[in-house]
């Protein structure tokens, strides 16, 4: 099909209830959003910390808390209670890893907030680069306890924050935890606030854009309640964890932008539609009625019913999480990853792309995969164009270097298989061998 032909047609059905939905988006809207990645070594505590935040947030209620811990008895692992907040299914409980994406949502009086958890596990970084490419800010989580630093630096703490950074996230708070484990000293805390300060500056983040809390996501100390701790109190009065969430920016939300959502998930034969998608709206808005695109397939639909947040709805905007019941199209159409957008400003499919990304691995033009948050493809590096200033971004050596080694910024072309719909600024990741070779930004 053309895209061309395609925007001519109908672009809404009779059915619409005509909305101003950016109106009547500004009458509801209250609260700040913010969605954040949560990256760490593997044992950092990442699932506690979350799971303590919500239960001292009372999203999750102290029946729930003392099942959860009555189950990990049984398990022999009662400390996990807390972890499970996080993680629902029972793999990954009786695993006692989180193995996907657990989003949850909780509020603040300013803000409303969605965790994209990140697992720590080394196979699971596809999710957490599905994560990173919807967050605005960045959690990381480090055990401060004797030799568990040290041997996270040499794991995956420098890999997670190099990956986020490449991937436009901007900011980052540093949850020093376990601290207890070390009589809250003070001493070790400043040991690893500048080793990690160092090594973000490297990395490419600003030193306004970074923050440490001391804290323990057991006990729960300094995550939403202060600390009492005299050993802690003495030295630290600075915010919990909760307090410096909160500072985050108003994101700028791309609601004025053409409409794009990547499919997270396909639902066929549901009682409501024999065919809905869902996913998080990037940028645009949309209503009951409105025309859609998908890409790459390029075909025409339309929206007979929604729902945000599992609640029926007659619009929707950037930043929510949709499900849409869609008509006049056969599901062989779609698949999760494809974009959909709007017939009159639509997504192009593309074969090639330039994209700024941080080498984790030596490359050279070479056979990769492509992610996009869910959407995965094949191509190949075609083309290494420059060497980056980390920093400045300017160029920087030779031009057209034949290989990039792990931890440079290169500017690099990527001819893809199959054409697929990517625009800048997308947030992309380039795997070889089922290991991530590098990621970064289109152009
Ligand atoms: P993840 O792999 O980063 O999600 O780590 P978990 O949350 O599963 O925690 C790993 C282990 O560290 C578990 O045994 C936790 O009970 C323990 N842990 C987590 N937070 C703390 C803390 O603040 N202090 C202490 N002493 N142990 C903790």
């Amino acid at each position: 099909a053309n895209v061309e032909a395609l925007k001519v047609d109908d672009t809404r059905r009779a059915t619409s209830k005509n909305l101003d939905v950016l109106k009547e988006f500004e009458k509801v809207a209250k609260k700040n959003e913010a969605n954040f990645v949560v990256i760490g070594h593997v044992d950092a505590g990442k699932s506690t910390l979350m799971g303590r935040l919500l239960y001292d947030l009372k999203v999750v209620d102290q029946r729930t808390i003392d099942r959860y811990r009555r189950d990990a008895e049984k398990m022999g692992k009662s400390s996990f209670a807390l972890a499970w907040v996080l993680d629902q299914g029972t793999e990954e409980r009786s695993r006692g890893v989180t193995i996907d994406i657990a989003v949850n949502k909780f509020s603040t009086d300013k803000t409303n907030f969605t965790i994209l958890d990140a697992p720590g596990h080394q196979d699971f970084i596809p999710n957490m680069i599905a994560g990173a490419s919807q967050a605005d800010f960045a959690v990381l989580v480090i055990d401060a306890s004797t030799g568990a630093f040290e041997s996270g630096l040499r794991g995956q703490t420098k890999e997670h924050a190099l990956l986020v950074r490449s991937m436009g996230v901007s900011r980052i708070i540093i949850a020093v935890n376990k601290l207890e484990t070390v009589s809250w000293s003070q001493e070790r805390f400043d040991e690893i606030s500048q080793q990690v300060s160092a090594f973000l500056s490297s990395a490419g983040f600003q030193p306004k854009n970074i923050a440490f809390i001391p804290c323990s996501g057991l006990h729960g100390d300094n995550i939403v309640r202060r600390s009492t701790e005299p050993a802690l109190t003495s030295w630290y009065s600075g915010s919990t964890l909760v307090e410096e969430l909160d500072k985050s920016e108003p994101v700028t939300r791309a609601l004025d932008k053409p409409l794009r959502i990547t499919i997270g998930d396909i639902f066929r034969g549901g009682v409501q539609n024999p065919l809905s998608v869902s996913g998080r709206i990037e940028s645009g808005s949309l209503q009951v009625g409105d025309a859609l695109l998908t890409q790459p397939a390029t075909q025409k639909c339309f929206i007979k019913a929604l729902e945000v947040d599992s609640e029926p709805a007659d619009w929707a905007v950037a930043g929510q999480n949709v499900t849409l019941h869609l008509s006049d199209i056969d599901p062989i159409h779609l698949k999760i990853g494809d974009l959909l957008c709007s017939p009159s400003s639509p997504i192009i499919n593309i074969k090639e792309f330039k994209a700024k990304v941080l080498a984790f691995e030596f490359l050279t033009p070479m056979q990769i995969d492509v992610h996009r948050g869910r959407l995965h493809t094949t191509g190949k590096i075609r083309e290494i164009s420059s060497l980056l200033d980390k920093v400045t971004g300017a160029t920087a050596g030779k031009k057209r270097p034949r290989i990039v080694k792990p931890g440079q910024l290169a500017r690099v072309i990527v001819e893809l298989e199959t054409a697929a719909p990517l625009e800048p600024p997308g947030r992309v990741v380039l795997r070889s061998n089922g290991a991530t070779v590098a990621a970064g930004l289109l152009e």
